[in-house]
């Protein structure tokens, strides 16, 4: 029962929003033609996706009447208002159609993927609403079927670009204490620049003008949030439109306040136009540069400079998954782990022990192959896999590292802080995820036969 209450009070709302804004595309109707501005398609739009409650078939027939209803109070006859109204129902359910369609919606967030996804929704949306639109321009208005199309399309095209990202984008009420504190450490400068350019189209004027406010407009994406600029992006397009309808922009002939030639104003537009790719490949370059830091600081061990298990994992993955051969990676994996390391903390301090760990790593590098996977396991242990070694050699390796440790001088301080290492060597066979965690246990048990057994040596899991 309480649903029901809320489906009603949700529909009456829809139905009384939908006519306020049908009233603001009314509003701006020329005599028997169309609106140059219709927001109701994309805000609806807008809504049904953002509010997954809304997303019923029902609330279309909604969205119609009450469109219909303030069509038919500002006197359009019933005929028309129909028509007009079945194409604006048109837009909305084939955009809403593309952006939430399976194909697309897979892994994505609603909201997230619909922004992705705007582009051709609204390509298809405003096709499929101008076909409809244009037929009845034709029958009602008598006007040429292409013509109408191309009008009928530009309209709903624009107007989605404009609002959808807005209405999509708006945080919820949680959110917003973020947004403000975001905005509190932005700078106030992109923003000025945007509205610097705006000014200066106008002052200049010129086909080439409506480019101006690009560069700065790239410059607020980069610099605010996704809301934000959605916001930026609306208000300026809708200026430009107003303006330029107004004549307050003007883009040909010799208006009051046209100043310079239209050559001149192409120029600074192309100039306007192409400094922005350049703008988004170095904002992309430094991104990349940045994920590029963060993900080595995740993927190697600060003070050793080996793999962590993450960094291990995902190297790993890349190994078996970027060949042309069935999944594997087999050969060698060797537990490592330093001598009695508690003694130096204890005796020469944290500092001391972590200088050894450091040039023990360093140590077991220079004596290891170049494509051997170096990975700090935790404290002074290290796990070393080498792919596709045969298990004499890697029993022949495993000596020469524990010598070449044990040969290794550690000075600190112009103390001698040698170190030696015990390890153990397991056969390595990766062809799924445990198969690793497996090796390494059994490379662990010969660790602990070797630190039992005196330490300092090798022990392998095979017999030759
Ligand atoms: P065993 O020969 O049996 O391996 O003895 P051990 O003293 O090497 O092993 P134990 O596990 O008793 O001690 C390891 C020590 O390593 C304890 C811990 O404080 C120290 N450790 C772990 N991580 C670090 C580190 O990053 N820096 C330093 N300086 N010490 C560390
Ligand atoms: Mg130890
Ligand atoms: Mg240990």
């Amino acid at each position: 029962m309480p649903k029901k209450t809320y489906n009603l009070n949700q529909a009456i709302i829809l139905f009384i929003l939908a006519m306020m804004l049908s009233t603001i595309g009314l509003a701006s109707r020329d005599i028997a033609s169309l609106s140059l501005f219709w927001p109701c398609n994309a805000v609806f739009l807008g809504l049904l996706i953002r509010f997954t409650s809304l997303d019923k078939p029902g609330n279309l027939l909604v969205l119609f009447f009450g469109m219909l209803f303030a069509d038919l109070c500002y006197g359009t006859e019933i005929g028309v208002a129909i028509g007009l109204n079945v194409a604006n129902i048109v837009f909305i359910a084939t955009a809403r159609w593309v952006l939430l369609t399976r194909h697309f919606n897979r892994t994505r967030p609603r909201r997230l993927q619909a922004l992705l996804h705007l582009f051709p929704a609204s390509l298809c949306g405003a096709a499929a609403c101008a076909l409809v639109g244009a037929f009845i321009s034709r029958h009602y208005f008598d006007d040429q079927l292409l013509n109408a199309w191309s009008s009928w399309f530009s309209e709903q095209m624009s107007t989605s670009i404009l609002l959808l990202p807005l209405v999509i984008s708006l945080p919820r009420r949680d959110q917003l204490p973020q947004l403000i504190a975001v905005l509190r450490d932005s700078s106030i400068l992109p923003l000025l620049t945007l509205l610097v350019t705006i000014a200066g189209a106008i002052w200049l004027g010129g086909g080439g003008s409506l480019l101006f406010p690009l560069p700065a407009l790239l410059w607020c994406a980069i610099s605010y949030p996704l809301f934000i600029t959605c916001l930026l992006t609306m208000m300026t397009g809708i200026s430009e439109i107003i303006l330029v309808a107004g004549n307050v922009l003007s883009i040909q002939g010799k208006g009051y306040l046209f100043r310079i030639d239209s050559l001149s104003s192409a120029r600074l537009g192309v100039a306007a136009m192409l400094i922005s790719p350049l703008i988004v490949s170095l904002s992309t370059i430094s991104n990349k540069k940045l994920v590029a830091r963060i993900t080595r600081r995740a993927d190697y061990d600060f003070l050793t400079g080996a793999l962590t298990r993450s960094g291990l994992s995902a190297k790993l993955d890349l190994l078996v998954t970027g060949r042309n051969r069935p999944p594997c990676f087999s050969g060698a994996a060797l537990v490592i782990d330093i001598d009695r390391f508690k003694d130096i903390n204890d005796t020469w301090g944290h500092a001391a022990g972590d200088y050894v760990l450091a040039k023990t790593a360093e140590c077991l590098r220079a004596a290891l192959p170049q494509s051997a996977l170096v990975c700090r396991m935790g404290g002074e242990e290290f796990l070393i896999l080498i792919e596709g070694i045969a298990q004499p050699r890697s029993l022949l390796l495993a000596n020469r590292l524990r010598r070449h440790v044990e040969r290794n001088k550690v000075l600190f301080n112009g103390n001698d802080l040698s170190v030696t290492v015990s390890i153990g060597i397991s056969a390595l066979n990766i062809s799924n995820v445990n198969s690793l965690d497996e090796s390494i246990m059994r490379a662990d048990e010969q660790l602990y036969i070797a630190k039992s057994s005196g330490r300092n040596q090798v022990r392998p899991e095979f017999v030759l």
